[in-house]
């Protein structure tokens, strides 16, 4: 048990045992109730699995009183409250698509319910309401979940969410307890301080999933190639999946593509996004929960409020837009503890694609953190060493240094089973010598030297100078550079893996620029809308200044 905390007597072991069959609560769980039962304000951030409901639905039924639970979704209260009336503890949710609502206010005035479920808009909309249930039956305990929401340098921002200070105000003697499976330090102050926590007890678990297993492959020329080989071949050539399957992908367009390939390659799949109609949604999510289909492709609207246990891949056919969403995303695998693995597909296209949402984003302080975000991603796509510890540490400063295993992800199974760790990027291998090594140094001071010629520019340009080339959009000064022409001698791709290489090692610096809209470029539907201008300008960071110099 963490320091300074006592254990559970006898008495709340039987309350445990009684209402929710556990023999233990696990010790961070014990932490945090003993806090809410002093009456201390929370801020949990715990990984998927570890039993985040337990942590306000203990106290809800060992104290008198009413525990208030904000949640995002209808559906994810339906689903909790429905467990919670299996373990005969009594509960109900408020907000739109209540169906007995007169019955369920009677209730709750009666004191009937221990525990209550609402949305954000219902505290801003209808505090009144709740003032009431405060003064006839009295509010023990609000836990706000998926607490990661009001913070805009999170991955789910809901504005709504941001309004929940308020609850400190109108219910100043109330503790809070704030929950979240994904918090960056940042989003955890964030939280702290929208929610005006006092003193708050903050409670960070380990951010590793040791039983997933992540990978990231380069995308083929066609989605089959790329899925197919993920799946098993039956003796009539159909192909399945080997346990449930989440396909993510990047937009709607994308999704439809995905499924209908699938299809057509005799594989039985649901689709999931926003386009579709609630029925739709709610056939497609019922048929995956409950076995009926093994694959859903989804957007990530397909999200919060997946309980499914035992989903054992998840793919991402494109590049996720930031390392938060991507844990959110692959913490849907493997919530039993079973090994599952975790596949991103990921081409050069992608990152266009997050761009343009990046650019339709209102402040500019929050594009630069989206963009500072995407960079990140693709460093983790691109790089060569433990993805696990890489993911980990993008959460904490405090890692455990194990040692690496060869089942956390590709590259640790590549190194420790001595392949070679250049198979992201085919050209640069190909100019390695027999002994794995070369010296990139003169390549790379040509690229610094372009750069500091030529500021502002995308990796296009500099790649058009470095092989000299003569097409339009070469500038007449940029043909009076010292290294105009100077790598002739390599082919475009080998220079373009070059320069992510020099980004991702930060020799390169990498910003969003914008250069204004163009109208009408698209075709069919797309015609006369605003199309999406920006651009990544490659800038010298101080050690490629400082490399020019040696
Ligand atoms: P989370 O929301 O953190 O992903 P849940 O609250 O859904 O996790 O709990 C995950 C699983 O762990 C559930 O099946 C739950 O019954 C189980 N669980 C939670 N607490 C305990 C405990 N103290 N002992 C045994 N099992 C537990």
């Amino acid at each position: 048990l963490p320091e300074g905390v006592p254990p559970p007597s006898e008495e709340h072991l039987e309350v445990l045992q009684n209402y929710f069959g556990h023999s233990s609560f696990r010790p961070m769980q014990w932490k945090i109730i003993h806090a809410v039962l002093q009456k201390q304000d929370n801020c949990v951030v715990m990984a998927t699995g570890y039993g985040k409901s337990l942590c306000y639905q203990y106290p809800a039924v060992y104290q008198r009183g009413v525990t208030v639970v904000v949640s995002p979704l209808i559906s994810l209260m339906e689903d909790q409250v429905m467990g919670l009336q299996a373990l005969n503890i009594p509960a109900c949710f408020l907000g739109s698509g209540q169906t007995n609502k007169s019955e369920v206010y009677h209730n709750m005035f009666d004191g009937v319910y221990r525990i209550v479920y609402v949305t954000p808009e219902f505290i801003d909309a209808c505090s009144g309401i709740l003032e009431d249930l405060m003064k006839k039956v009295g509010i023990m305990l609000f836990a706000i979940d998926e607490a990661h929401c009001l913070s805009q340098w999170g991955h789910d921002f809901r504005s709504s969410y941001r309004k929940l200070g308020t609850i400190r105000k109108s219910f100043p003697t109330v503790p809070v307890l704030a929950v979240t499976a994904t918090a960056t330090q940042t989003v955890q102050k964030d939280i702290c301080s929208v929610l005006k926590l006092r003193n708050p007890v903050v409670t960070v678990t380990s951010f590793d999933r040791p039983n997933l297993y992540l990978e990231a492959k380069l995308k083929n020329k066609s989605i089959l190639e790329d899925i197919l080989p993920l799946m098993v071949r039956d003796a009539r050539g159909n192909y399945s999946p080997d346990g449930p399957t989440i396909i993510y992908c990047p937009t709607k367009k994308i999704t439809e593509e995905v499924v209908s390939e699938l299809r057509v390659a005799g594989m039985e799949c649901e689709m999931y996004h926003a386009g579709m109609n609630k029925k739709e949604r709610e056939t497609a999510h019922h048929k995956f929960s409950f076995d009926k289909v093994h694959v859903i492709v989804a957007t990530v609207a397909f999200g919060m409020g997946i309980n499914k246990p035992d989903v054992r891949r998840v793919i991402h056919y494109g590049a996720p837009g930031s390392p938060e969403s991507y844990y959110q995303e692959i913490g849907r695998a493997g919530r039993d503890g079973l090994p599952s693995t975790c596949t991103v597909f990921y081409g050069p296209g992608d990152d266009r694609l997050h761009r343009y949402f990046i650019s339709t984003l209102n402040s500019e302080e929050f594009r630069e953190h989206q963009y500072a975000m995407l960079r990140k991603m693709s460093k983790f796509l691109n790089q060569t060493t433990c993805r696990r510890i890489a993911i980990i540490s993008h959460f904490t400063a405090k890692i455990d240094k194990t040692s690496p295993r060869k089942d956390c992800c590709d590259n640790c199974t590549n190194n420790l089973l001595g392949g070679s760790s250049n198979k992201k990027a085919p050209w640069l291998a190909a100019a390695l010598d027999k002994e794995d090594k070369y010296d990139f140094t003169s390549e790379a001071k040509k690229i610094f030297e372009t750069v500091k010629r030529c500021s502002n520019c995308g990796s296009t340009s500099l790649i058009y100078i470095l092989r000299g080339s003569k097409c339009q959009r070469v500038k007449p000064h940029w043909m009076k550079m010292p290294t105009y022409g100077a790598g002739k001698d390599r082919n475009e791709a080998f220079w373009k893996e070059l320069i992510q290489m020099l980004v991702h090692n930060e020799w390169l610096t990498e910003s969003l620029v914008s250069c204004g809209q163009q109208w009408g470029r698209g075709r069919g539907r797309g015609r006369g809308k605003a199309d999406f201008m920006s651009y990544s300008a490659i800038g010298l960071s101080q050690a490629g200044y400082d490399a020019l110099k040696d």
